[in-house]
């Protein structure tokens, strides 16, 4: 299973999606399906049925090169803070993660925006004008 898709996601993760789709118009890039699916298997076992039934997914998003995995939960402090480790912990592993393969890449730009593609993507001709970043 490499949850490709939102659906595939969501039917994977039906406690923590309740059928529904996010709040916001969502996409899983696909490169990024297993850390957002382990991110999901971990809130689902992490959390009880009854915590869990409390959230909402609002929104499964790339943006500035990194995920963005943003929910409502009307939970305490301390599992929202919880649960907001875990999110971070994904987001970070994003960074570091080709956003069209799954392979280790890092940062890249085209001049307007930020994305993560691996070397071998990134020398794809609709990519070629990307250039890795250099965060030093
Ligand atoms: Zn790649």
């Amino acid at each position: 299973m490499e949850y490709r898709t939102l659906s595939q996601l969501m039917d994977a993760h039906p406690k923590l999606f309740k059928g529904k789709l996010p709040r916001v118009p969502s996409e899983n890039p696909c490169g990024w399906g297993k850390i957002v699916h382990e991110l999901c298997a971990q809130m689902e076992s992490e959390l009880d049925d009854a915590e869990l039934r409390k959230i909402r997914i609002e929104q499964i998003k790339e943006k500035f090169g990194a995920l963005r995995f943003y929910y409502s939960a009307r939970l305490s402090k301390e599992r929202l803070l919880h649960l907001r480790a875990l999110v971070a912990v994904a987001e970070e592993r994003s960074k570091q993660t080709c956003h069209a393969c799954g392979q280790p890449a890092e940062l890249a730009t085209n001049g307007d925006w930020l994305s993560t593609y691996c070397q071998a993507c990134l020398a794809q001709p609709m990519n070629a004008r990307y250039q890795p970043l250099d965060f030093e």
